[in-house]
């Protein structure tokens, strides 16, 4: 899945969540948008702060 109809600058991302894990850390998100496919990790602490910066993986 390399094709990137959609060039990532070009538009709101609109993330929907691939899956979600507990770890012992917080709980750790996978998330994907659907227009240009983008890949992002999102992790959530215990310690009820925001998320932090996530950060988008490119493959
Ligand atoms: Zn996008």
């Amino acid at each position: 899945m390399a094709r990137q109809a959609v060039p990532a600058s070009e538009h709101e991302h609109s993330w929907q969540t691939r899956s979600s894990h507990h770890t012992s850390t917080g709980i750790v998100q996978y998330l994907q948008c659907l227009t240009c496919k983008t890949q992002q990790m999102r992790q959530i602490g215990f310690d009820c702060q925001v998320p932090k910066a996530s950060k988008e993986i490119r493959a």
